[in-house]
């Protein structure tokens, strides 16, 4: 039986029988997978070793028929301290979905996976849970192929813009004059599209090391989970119970 090693991290895991869970891995070279995991609830187990949620590892695994199953473990990295906060908690779960939607192409999941792990990195110091998690939803969709057009208006082409807007529509930047056709585009300060195109041109560690303020970061978030959940054809919902919670304080 041939064993498989690969880095990978756990972003799911769901229990079954009494004493098995099935964990879903982003991994560097295998893309998405499901693993099966034996006796993984027995605490104490060699088995149980590695299999929690945000879990960053090695793990060897076999191939059997009705796919793989989990040898051994050995952990690099967790990140369960972010769980000691609601509002981090909730980032990190809404990030871990989207980066599971967008890895379905196993192309792409190692640098899926790297973002993730500087993503994680950077709520683990500390830094503002929605600067990092709408930073996150951007530049995924880059990595995933459907980055927005920055460049001048998306719609006539001109370079010449007083205002900027962020087209849905045409998925990027548009001019005040092709705006007025565009009832559903978002203005953007200046700050909003230049933290867009920050991320947009940074690379790794570098991605997340920006600030905005509030009101501008209101704009710049609204933007950018709207912009994944078109793209990905899904809503997002992970982050209504801070806003409900908001509410009821
Ligand atoms: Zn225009």
């Amino acid at each position: 039986m041939a064993l498989i090693k690969t880095k990978g991290i756990v972003i799911r895991e769901v229990s079954y029988n009494d004493t098995d869970k099935m964990l879903s891995l982003i991994t560097e070279d295998l893309g998405k997978i499901s693993v099966s995991a034996k006796n993984a609830k027995r605490n104490g187990t060699r088995s149980s070793y590695g299999t929690q949620v945000l879990t960053y590892g090695e793990y060897v695994l076999f191939k059997g028929s009705s796919g793989y199953h989990l040898n051994s473990c050995d952990v690099i990295m967790n990140y369960y301290n972010l769980a000691k906060d609601l509002v981090c908690f909730t980032h990190a779960a809404h990030i871990l979905e989207m980066a599971e939607d967008a890895a379905k192409d196993s192309e792409i999941s190692s640098r899926i996976l790297v973002l993730l792990l500087y993503a994680l990195q950077a709520l683990s110091k500390g830094r503002n849970p929605l600067l990092i998690s709408s930073a996150f939803a951007l530049k995924l969709m880059q990595i995933c192929g459907y980055p927005p057009h920055v460049s001048n208006c998306a719609v006539c082409d001109t370079y010449d813009i007083e205002s900027i807007y962020f087209s849905f529509k045409s998925c990027g930047f548009i001019c005040e004059n092709c705006a007025k056709q565009d009832t559903d585009a978002v203005m953007l300060d200046t700050g909003a599209a230049k933290g867009m195109l920050y991320v947009l041109c940074a690379e790794k560690g570098g991605i997340f090391n920006f600030e905005l303020s509030d009101k501008v970061l209101s704009v710049f978030s609204t933007v950018a989970f709207r912009y994944i959940s078109q793209q990905h054809d899904k809503s997002y919902r992970k982050l209504e119970i801070l806003k409900n919670l908001n509410n009821i304080n």
